[in-house]
């Protein structure tokens, strides 16, 4: 789990410490901070100190304890591996500025076994001392906010520990090519059980429609918004067909996208973020120069209201934590019939006098659907 690889930089360490030798437990910033300026006003009273601070020393205390501005909420809106970029969100002060952010060692999380901060997280701050020159300014997350929904996937040897790629967004577009590459309607099956999973709407979105044959993808994906009532919107980026379809349905909304490589996912998400938050981006990144070597920021206002939400691992999420059982409640197009089989549980498979079965003998189901099932089955474990 993150929370338990998660470490300190040294330089938070070495703050905490010297703060704590010089001033007891439970004591708020703002006292620390006053008792220091008397602390500093006593010893600047005294005229001739016998050991005078040497230049360097001077400056490190500086460093450490000039005022800060106490606590302040904000939006995770990247990870660059060692600590994280907060955007202040708090109206008083600063609203909008950026943080680097490490994490506290005494963090409290409202989203427990869970990744400890994701991309997306609403989390309290603590605003560092600000030293010399810097980049962006640094921060220390004390608290994060139960999120309201998420994409996540199971982290690599912890079993039933969630990984949370992207959280607190309220879409999510299942990019999908209509040729080069095919979309793979197992992957669409996957992709709408995990998002049904963290309370994400999911919208599927078939790109490159200029390469196939309209009526022919149209018909084979019918079911998804006839049977299942999910949006099912057709486009080609290239040639700048049905965009507006999608633009009605991005508005006032955070929305990531995902879906395998080459469907046309940076074409897609370049023309619709527009000039004007291209440039922002790129001012950004030049002032916070040198620090991080990821592309910047990863949340991008859209012209007409609305975020797009970037983040590389959004192609990995997935279904974890499932039973064989519990699968078949995330078909709903089985919700119909599952209630007729004659044993329970059934796992719509061997069973005699399965009802889903049977459905999809008579034609009621989509064979493709129901291999999809058998296809995901396969892989749970219990
Ligand atoms: P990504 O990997 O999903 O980000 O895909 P890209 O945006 O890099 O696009 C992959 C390729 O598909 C590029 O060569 C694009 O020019 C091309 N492409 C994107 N949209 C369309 C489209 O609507 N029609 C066609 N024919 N090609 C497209
Ligand atoms: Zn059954």
């Amino acid at each position: 789990m993150a929370s338990k690889k998660y470490k300190p930089s040294q330089e938070t360490l070495s703050k905490s410490r010297r703060t704590a030798k010089s001033w007891s437990k439970g004591s708020s910033e703002k006292q620390f901070y006053a008792k220091k300026k008397q602390w500093d006003e006593e010893e600047d009273a005294v005229p001739n100190r016998a050991v005078s601070m040497s230049p360097r020393l001077k400056n490190i205390q500086q460093k450490t304890f000039l005022p800060s501005e106490n606590t302040f909420e904000g939006h995770v809106i990247d990870s660059t591996g060692r600590s994280f970029i907060v955007q202040r969100t708090s109206e008083e002060i600063n609203v909008g500025a950026l943080y680097d952010c490490v994490v506290s060692r005494s963090v409290v999380t409202e989203n427990p076994a869970s990744t400890l901060v994701a991309v997306g997280d609403h989390v309290l701050c603590r605003a560092e001392p600000v030293s010399g020159e810097i980049d962006l300014l640094p921060g220390v997350i004390i608290k994060i906010t139960e999120r309201r929904t998420k994409l996540a996937r199971e982290s690599a040897g912890n079993d039933g520990i969630e990984q949370v790629i992207v959280s607190n967004i309220d879409q999510v577009i299942i990019l999908m090519a209509a040729a080069d590459p095919f979309y793979n309607r197992r992957l669409i099956d996957r992709y709408l059980i995990a998002a049904e999973l963290g309370n994400v709407e999911p919208i599927i979105c078939i790109n490159k429609m200029d390469l196939m044959d309209e009526t022919f993808v149209r018909e084979d994906l019918a079911m998804y918004a006839e049977f299942l009532g999910i949006k099912t919107l057709f486009l080609s980026a290239e040639k700048k067909r049905g965009l507006e379809t999608l633009s009605p349905v991005l508005q006032g909304k955070t929305t990531v996208f995902s879906g395998p490589s080459g469907v046309g996912k940076s074409t897609l998400v370049n023309m619709l973020i527009g000039e004007e938050a291209q440039i922002t981006t790129e001012v950004s990144a030049k002032t916070q120069k040198g620090l991080h070597t990821t592309t910047f920021s990863k949340i991008f206002p859209l012209p007409e209201g609305g975020y797009i939400l970037d983040t590389p691992g959004i192609r990995e999420f997935g279904i974890w934590d499932m039973t064989k059982e519990d699968l078949a409640y995330y078909f709903h197009d089985f919700d119909e019939y599952r209630l007729e089989c004659r044993f329970t549980p059934c796992t719509h498979t061997h069973e005699p006098g399965c009802a889903v079965k049977g459905a999809l003998e008579e034609g009621w189901i989509d064979p493709e659907r129901y291999e999809s099932y058998l296809n995901i089955l396969e892989t749970l474990e219990r």
